[in-house]
């Protein structure tokens, strides 16, 4: 803060910029204004909140020392500037009215799990909101979904239509309210209502019904977790195979009766932002088994809107909580698409009036190196700001085709989308259009550029090509990189480490196995996976065993790999006939193909039933065991590792040490090659730093080497993360 020369009365202008609106920072602000008898006035516009306040200099120190020190919990302020300017002689403190103006930069704020007010309330029969499933105050309820344009002001979000009962109107305008301002304040005779009753829902819910809940960002398809074949059912008609489902557990207290947890872990499921906190599950629960399958995690969250609430008051035992769609569409928003679309899924509905503006999935959270790292960014994260290191120019990254995210630059501030999905289906990339027209229209965005992935042929790259304007092309891996290093602000040269399933690489290979020594826009490719040859392509995406022929053909020669497969021996048949005459064999250095192909040898997974199955399951095999052993990696030449891995399988060693021999071999081999670069910054990121055991491995041998280890934290390392390093590279 800049120094007032005298002692007489000055006048300060604090800007703040982030996540500063509908979280109550106004009547704070004049809350604390008025008790330190200062005067001035406070305001929202569209580029922060401005607050202009008169008095001694000593004073407002004090108050611009303890506006930082006390301000909302929900409050993210990226940017804060304050000047001394002419004295006014104002006479009273005051709050401005909300108004619009040149450049939108403030951040919309995400959504916001119920309050222990607001719970408190809702469960006090003496309350006028006792029981109603939509209260919420300016400390929780919805944001991100209900806004259609900032600044975030009633009349533009979807309680327009709602007016105000007189009640609720008082509470709005007084700013020692805790509703002060609240823009989706409601209450039972002026608010939204119910299509249905909790209670017939939870019946339903009993009997082992699908029940479609209208909740936040979305619908979300609700089972009771202790029936397997009401989970059958819904696995059925869901069309998801084995990819585990997350629970909504009716407390904290009865989460606990289910999984392992440390106090962060409480945390994060108490969070406001209550994602989906990946747990280790206590055994011998009622949980049924076809849940999770063979995953070491559960996916639990705690209720987090008024509604949710009640209806686990009324089922208090763990309820499948999972998005409103079939396998890999989005989740459906509007009452009438979710009665169609999932009509045939859900048993019964629970639906509401209040419109959501935007599909929201949960988010999920879990905790490495024993930080929160976000695997999948969407409610209660989207969309706040990532705030980088520089001025970026205003681009418009549109992602990867997995898992896709788009992103806008604007200053220092990359806004990232929630998360959309694959972008396979019509559906998906009309939501993915969805998500581009309504980030720019948010924020008033005009790109200048918009950025792409380098493979040819993503729905995201032609979409780019068909934009009309210039577009820029970034490498996957390097992308990823540039995404880890970005949210953790790492200057100057580092060895960023880009390991994942697939991407298209500079030279048209398939890489996913990479190491680039990184400096300004430099990107130098200093190692890789040695490559391996992936018959039938994406084919073997989902087949892992063809990249386990392929390596044993490699290792042992083709008469080989017929006695040493467990497949049948026509496919392999196949295989063999295509690496040998190179046909329709697409070269690759993919890390991940690497987890399937061993996977694949040592039984545990001959196929992935979702993203990442196959190495989740092998991640898995290690348990609890700990060892140095490691198979040969060295140069990242696989041969004597598949050697290893086949002869260990041969002689009935324990999965579980092939598994950690495996793993320690890829850490070996970083730490290898970070020893040859000499690089004191290493940045980890790719889907295959989703694997807990590696990356905390690879972490700790580093650092104990004296290495600078980055990972992710607020963006996922899997594909959800690829447009922030976009959106970075473009301005380099
Ligand atoms: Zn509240
Ligand atoms: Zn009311
Ligand atoms: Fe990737």
């Amino acid at each position: 803060m800049p120094v007032a020369s005298e002692s007489a009365t000055q006048r300060l202008r604090i800007t703040l910029r982030g996540a500063v609106q509908g979280v109550g920072f106004r009547p704070f602000v004049y809350r604390l204004a008025t008790e330190m008898a200062l005067t001035g006035w406070v305001l929202n516009s569209s580029s922060g909140l401005v607050v202009e306040v008169e008095g001694l200099p000593d004073q407002l120190t004090l108050f611009g020392r303890r506006l930082e020190g006390e301000r909302p919990k929900a409050s993210v302020v990226t940017i804060r500037e304050s000047a001394w300017i002419p004295v006014e002689g104002s006479t009273c403190f005051e709050i401005h009215a909300s108004h619009a103006d040149q450049g939108k930069s403030v951040n919309v704020l995400p959504d916001l799990a119920t309050c222990e007010d607001c719970r408190n309330e809702l469960l006090d029969p003496a309350n006028r909101r006792f029981q109603y499933p939509f209260t919420n105050c300016t400390n929780c309820g919805p944001r991100y979904t209900i806004v259609v344009d900032i600044p975030y002001d009633r009349p533009n979000t979807t309680m327009k239509d709602f007016v105000l009962c007189p009640q609720c109107r008082e509470e709005y305008e007084n700013p020692a309210n805790r509703r002060f301002h609240a823009q989706p304040n409601a209450c039972p005779i002026c608010g939204p209502q119910l299509e249905g009753t909790i209670s017939e829902t939870a019946q339903a819910l009993l009997r082992g019904e699908i029940v479609g809940l209208k909740g936040i960002g979305g619908f979300q398809l609700l089972v009771d977790a202790r029936q397997p074949a009401a989970v059958a059912r819904l696995r059925q008609r869901k069309r998801r195979e084995e990819k585990p489902f997350a629970l909504m557990m009716p407390s904290l207290a009865i989460a606990r009766e289910y999984c392992e947890m440390s106090v962060a872990e409480v945390e994060l499921l108490e969070s406001q932002a209550a994602p989906i906190v990946l747990l280790h599950p206590n055994p011998g629960t009622d949980i049924a088994g076809n849940v999770a399958h063979c995953s070491p995690y559960l996916g639990v969250m705690l209720p987090y809107s008024p509604l949710h609430h009640l209806l686990m008051k009324e089922c208090p035992f763990p309820l499948i909580a999972t998005s409103g769609n079939l396998s890999d569409e989005p989740i459906a928003i509007c009452n009438e698409e979710a009665a169609s679309r999932l009509k045939n899924i859900a048993d019964h509905f629970l639906m509401h009036d209040r419109p959501i503006v935007r599909a929201c999935d949960d988010s999920v959270v879990r905790l490495t190196r024993g930080r929160a790292g976000i695997l999948r960014r969407a409610r209660g994260y989207a969309p706040l700001g990532i705030l980088v290191g520089r001025d970026l120019p205003p681009v418009l990254a549109l992602g990867g085709h997995l898992k896709n995210t788009v992103a806008i630059a604007v200053g220092r501030d990359v806004f990232l989308s929630q998360h959309i999905g694959d972008l396979e289906t019509l559906e998906a990339r009309q939501a993915f259009e969805r998500a581009i027209a309504d980030l720019c229209r948010l924020y008033s965005f005009k790109p200048e550029a918009v950025v792409c992935d380098l493979h040819p042929d993503y729905a995201s790259t032609h979409w780019a090509e068909s934009s009309g304007l210039p577009v820029i092309r970034v490498q996957h891996h390097q992308a990823h990189v540039a995404a880890c290093a970005a949210e953790n602000h790492v200057e100057g040269p580092y060895l960023g480490i880009s390991w994942d399933g697939t991407g298209y690489g500079l030279d048209g290979a398939i890489w996913g196995g990479e190491f680039f020594r990184v400096q300004g826009k430099r990107y130098e490719r200093v190692a890789h996976l040695r490559p391996f040859g992936l018959p039938g392509g994406d084919a073997a995406v989902r087949q892992g065993w063809r990249s386990a022929a392929s390596l044993m053909y490699e290792v042992l020669g083709k008469e080989q790999v017929f006695l040493e497969s467990k497949g049948t021996a026509v496919s392999e048949a196949r295989i063999v006939y295509m690496l040998d005459r190179g046909v329709n064999v697409v070269p690759t250095t993919s890390v991940g193909r690497l987890f399937d192909a061993v996977a694949s040898i040592v039984g545990v997974a001959r196929e992935n039933r979702f993203e990442g199955h196959a190495a989740m399951l092998l991640e898995n095999e290690i348990g609890t065991l700990r060892t140095e052993e490691a198979y040969p990696l060295s140069s990242g030449d696989w041969a004597p590792l598949v050697s290893g891995v086949m002869q260990d399988s041969r002689a009935g060693v324990p999965v579980s040490r092939i598994a950690a021999r495996f793993h320690n071999a890829l850490v070996n081999w970083i730490v290898e090659v970070a020893e040859q670069v000499k690089e004191k910054q290493i940045v980890l990121s790719g889907g295959v730093f989703q694997n807990r055991y590696l990356t905390e491995r690879a972490a700790a041998v580093l650092e104990s080497r004296g290495f600078v280890v980055y990972t992710h934290r607020q963006v996922p390392p899997n594909d959800g993360g690829i447009a922030l390093g976009q959106a970075v590279m473009a301005g380099s």
